[in-house]
């Protein structure tokens, strides 16, 4: 039977202090994949840099250095995770049958890896790496990724509850994937659509080796707008629903204001009048920023852009 060809996917931005450990990591993993025959020789990591401004590039060269196992691609300057993911995939399926993008700060358990690799065997094209349970993230990223999970579903957006991307694809996945032509990427709401047969392997996530997280609560808000906007449209039809209860609300204050009036009381309405005018005027504000998003979205979307430059390839 001809041998699997794994390419490992890994997208780094300054990574320097968990590299050693991470390339470590997955060579004996793949090394010790290879040797139980669960993939082929041809195998390899593919470390993605996306843009890092530290030590990051040269580690991945050293790495490649007489090392047919370990690749490098240098993207020009930085895109952000997705892209960069994005990069990596399409630059490996051309020699691989099947691709795994893992992050870089090994929270990801690896020894999930094997597993993910019988599903493919047994005839899955998509192998979801799925958290079991989050303890050993902060609060912080914990509650507000589930809340974003929550939201995202609640939103119509089809995706794997506590899956990121720890993904195995095969190569047909990869093709069908590379014909989405958006720019912002939310790649995790995208491959459901796919739809290939798909599978889950469950994991514990593990805490970050080392350096520190690379999405601040800036990425993460812009991660998630792009989340939900990509894929729904659900904030427009909110928009309806909320300006007619605030229709329904003024209404009211107008029924009030006239009995208030009849009764000889009318300056009592400058309270309730210049409450209304404000929660109003705070709506209009929110709707408007809904339809800015997607206005946006649209305006990325229609230039075509490239989702990003390769300055190197190391093979
Ligand atoms: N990453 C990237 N480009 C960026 C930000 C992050 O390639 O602009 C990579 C990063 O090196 C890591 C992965 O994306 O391999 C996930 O980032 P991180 O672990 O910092 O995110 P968190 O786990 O905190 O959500
Ligand atoms: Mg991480």
């Amino acid at each position: 039977m001809e041998q699997t060809t794994l390419a490992i996917v890994v997208p780094c931005f300054n990574e320097e202090e968990v590299l050693p450990q991470t390339n470590g990591q997955l060579r004996a993993l793949l090394d010790a994949m290879m040797r139980d025959r669960l993939i082929g020789e041809e195998s390899y990591i593919l470390y993605v840099d996306d843009g890092s401004r530290d030590r990051t590039w040269s580690l991945i060269a050293g790495y490649g250095e007489g090392d047919v196992h370990v690749r490098g691609l240098k993207l020009s300057g930085n895109v952000g995770h997705q892209n960069a993911l994005m990069a990596g995939l399409e630059t490996a399926r051309a020699d691989a049958d099947v691709t795994l993008s893992i992050d870089a700060d090994l929270q990801d358990d690896t020894n999930a890896i094997p597993e993910m690799m019988k599903k493919y065997d047994d005839g899955c094209d998509i192998v979801y790496g799925v958290r079991r349970k989050r303890t050993t993230d902060s609060l912080f990223k914990r509650t507000t990724a589930q809340m974003f999970y929550k939201f995202m579903t609640r939103m119509g957006v089809k995706s794997v509850y506590n899956h990121a991307d720890f993904r195995l694809m095969s190569k047909r996945a990869v093709d069908a994937l590379c014909q989405f032509e958006e720019r912002n990427l939310f790649l995790r709401g995208i491959v459901p659509l796919l739809g290939y047969k798909s599978d889950s392997v469950y994991y514990d996530r593990l805490e970050r080796r080392a350096g520190v997280s690379k999405y601040p609560v800036s990425k993460m808000l812009s991660f998630a707008v792009d989340g939900i906007t990509s894929f729904s449209v659900k904030p427009l039809r909110l928009i309806f629903a909320l300006g007619s209860v605030f229709l329904l609300i003024s209404l009211a204050i107008l029924i009030y204001v006239i009995v208030a009036l009849c009764r000889g009381n009318g300056v009592q309405g400058w309270a309730s009048l210049m409450l209304s005018i404000w929660f109003v005027g705070g709506c209009v504000l929110i709707c408007l920023s809904v339809i800015a998003a997607y206005i946006g979205r649209i305006y990325t979307e229609s230039k075509h852009r490239p989702r990003y430059n390769i300055e190197k390839y190391l093979k």
